[in-house]
């Protein structure tokens, strides 16, 4: 090793679900929502004047932060927003976790949050889900640094209610407590009413999955005025600037049309439910989905085996090759004709072998 390698710092990384891109894939890998975003997306990025890219953004994403304001019916002083909900909880993990006291967050829950723990030297505890990977609320009224917890959890896709957060943000106002709720518009309770409340609950929310909008990374948080205003001196700090113009204005835009919000969640809903009924008449079980995806394991034959067979017919879905859970496939919902080939393609396999 060469003297100025030993001055990089070494890392493991996060790994992101793969991109592939072949024309007649089946990709419901990464829990993308299947439809378009809101039609005034489209009609603004045809029309985008390219001269206001020749600026630099406003550095607060006024426009999107007043348009959340509104349909919230929350202070902008109250909303951060980034680049994507994995930009939002980095910059909290930097802010709000700095004592020496262990965070805490479960075993089995979104991969990120150990990685950004250990970049930011962040102390963690991973608290073991129970044999029904549900949450064990005792594990998060001890002591602790900080508490995240994601709302529906993933990748098992299990929601607690109201009263569960309550109790754990209730018991914790001496730590900073964070519900990532990316897939909460897809049947979760959100803890956004407790905000009045209390000053030392974040909410983070995405424009990833519900909206249509992974592709434009646009993340935000709801928090008391304090703590928001923490996040923003220390991005500040690092970054003026992350949030490009064209995801300010399209953000904003797609705020705009509830009705098709709904419409959409609706349909990603309604499909989950069809599935649910469907693959278990394969021999699947999975938990009780409030997201856009099933935590699918078959009765008798191997997720990997699956999973590498969904792969030859251009079909991917994500496993996970960790401890507890490497016998399950993470599923997206996709659209209806994407299930139904899923499910034949399933089906074929399962009847042969
Ligand atoms: N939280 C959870 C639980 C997620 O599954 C994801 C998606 N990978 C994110 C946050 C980040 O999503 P994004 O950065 O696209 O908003």
């Amino acid at each position: 090793m060469k003297k100025w390698e030993e001055k990089l710092r070494q890392i493991t990384p996060y790994v992101p679900g793969e991109q592939p891109d072949f024309p007649d894939m089946i990709k419901i890998n990464t829990n993308e929502n299947p439809y378009p975003p809101a039609p005034g997306v489209e009609k603004l990025l045809k029309e985008m004047d390219t001269k206001k890219l020749t600026l630099y953004p406003n550095p607060g994403a006024k426009l999107l932060v007043d348009e959340l304001s509104k349909q919230y019916n929350i202070a902008p002083e109250r909303i951060f927003v980034g680049v994507g909900s994995d930009d939002v909880l980095g910059m909290i993990f930097m802010t709000c976790f700095s004592s020496d006291k262990p965070i805490l967050f479960p075993d089995i829950t979104y991969s990120f949050y150990d990685v950004w723990a250990d970049l930011f030297r962040v102390p963690y505890k991973r608290m073991p889900l129970d044999e029904n990977f549900c949450i064990k609320k005792e594990d998060y009224l001890g002591e602790n640094g900080g508490i995240v917890l994601a709302n529906p959890n993933a990748p098992t896709s299990i929601a607690v209610g109201l009263d569960f957060i309550e109790d754990i943000v209730k018991n914790n106002q001496d730590s900073i407590v964070v519900v990532d709720e990316a897939y909460i518009d897809f049947g979760g309770e959100s803890a956004f009413p407790l905000l009045e409340k209390y000053e030392n609950l974040l909410v983070v929310q995405t424009f990833s999955k519900s909206r249509s909008m992974a592709g434009m990374r646009i993340g935000y948080a709801f928090g008391s005025e304090r703590v928001i205003s923490a996040i923003y001196a220390v991005r500040n700090s690092y970054n003026s600037y992350t949030m490009n113009y064209p995801s300010i204005v399209c953000g904003a835009e797609a705020l705009k049309d509830v009705a098709y919000f709904k419409e959409c969640t609706a349909k990603v809903i309604a499909t989950r439910e069809r599935m649910k009924k469907e693959l278990a008449e394969l021999g699947f079980s999975f938990p009780d989905s409030k997201t856009n995806f099933l935590f699918a394991t078959h009765e008798s034959v191997p997720a990997v085996e699956l999973f590498e067979m969904l792969r030859e017919k251009r079909i991917f879905v994500r496993y996970f090759k960790t401890p507890r859970i490497d016998n399950y496939l993470r599923i997206t919902i996709g659209t209806d004709a994407q299930m139904d080939r899923v499910v034949e393609v399933l089906k074929e396999y399962l009847e042969k072998r």
